[in-house]
């Protein structure tokens, strides 16, 4: 699989004289967690996992050389149950991808390391990151944070529509990787489907609102895309990647320096 984190970003191309040299009170290790799972007709099964490392190979890009900010090797299996049924996802659950989480957290801990950012880009695994930076914190007393998708940006030139339901395989995944891996793009195989109308909402939503209703989606969506891809382009996937690198490299440098006055 491409990479896109820079060879001296890599924390898995140290030795661990290189890493016991790190000033481990201050360095921030990013975790990386996305998904194997199928996106669509037209997007390969690693689309989370590539978005993701393109996003933070760019945000890294963006840091001083001299602020030790490191990629610790991706998590790519996430928790995929959503997509069971269809062909190629590589799911585990929720307790496996806990485990592995915690796991990492304890290695972490033990080499002396004091904060730790998860980086997520695959919904699915949220709710599950957002626990284990919590846990993490308190058990090994790391510093921990969450880290999610785009890092808040913005989007200039999406619709409603696909803002609000364009969870997967969508406009916005489909134009980040019309960008990063054009060869992977099957652009003649685009279907729509989206799960709930902006324009007439419902009492129940499948995200992000007071009550949910939890989908799989098989039930909602044959070809296995949530949101419009067509209007995607590679030039909207650039401009999208330059915001979101600058919202998660200001993120990352909050990280950073987080703690030098709060704790
Ligand atoms: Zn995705």
């Amino acid at each position: 699989m491409k990479t896109w984190i820079a060879p001296s970003r890599q924390f898995a191309n140290l030795t661990w004289k290189q890493v016991d040299a790190l000033p481990r009170a201050t360095t921030l290790l990013v975790l990386p967690t996305a998904a194997i799972e199928q996106h669509g007709p037209h997007m390969p099964l690693a689309t989370d996992t590539l978005i993701n490392n393109r996003l933070l190979g760019a945000a890294l890009d963006l840091l001083p050389a001299a602020m030790p900010v490191y990629a610790l090797p991706p998590v790519c299996y996430g928790k995929s149950n959503e997509h069971i049924g269809f062909p190629g996802t590589l799911s585990v659950s929720a307790a496996t991808f806990m485990a592995v989480l915690r796991d990492l957290g304890a290695s972490v801990a033990a080499s002396g390391f004091k904060k730790l950012a998860l980086y997520n880009t695959h919904g699915g695994n949220s709710a599950l990151v957002d626990v284990m930076a919590r846990d993490l914190r308190a058990e090994f007393g790391l510093r921990t944070f969450s880290l999610f998708g785009s890092g808040g940006a913005k989007f200039a030139g999406l619709s409603d529509q696909e803002r609000a339901y364009g969870f997967h395989a969508g406009e916005v995944e489909t134009a980040f990787l019309l960008e990063a891996t054009p060869e992977l793009i099957h652009t003649d195989e685009y279907t729509t489907n989206y799960i709930a109308d902006v324009a007439n909402p419902k009492p129940l939503k499948p995200e992000n609102s007071p009550a949910n209703f939890a989908w799989l989606t098989r039930d909602i969506a044959a070809s296995g895309v949530l949101g419009h891809p067509d209007p995607a382009t590679a030039e909207n996937g650039a401009l999208w990647i330059a915001e979101a690198a600058k919202s998660i490299a200001a993120l990352l440098t909050a990280m950073f320096e987080y703690g030098e006055t709060q704790s």
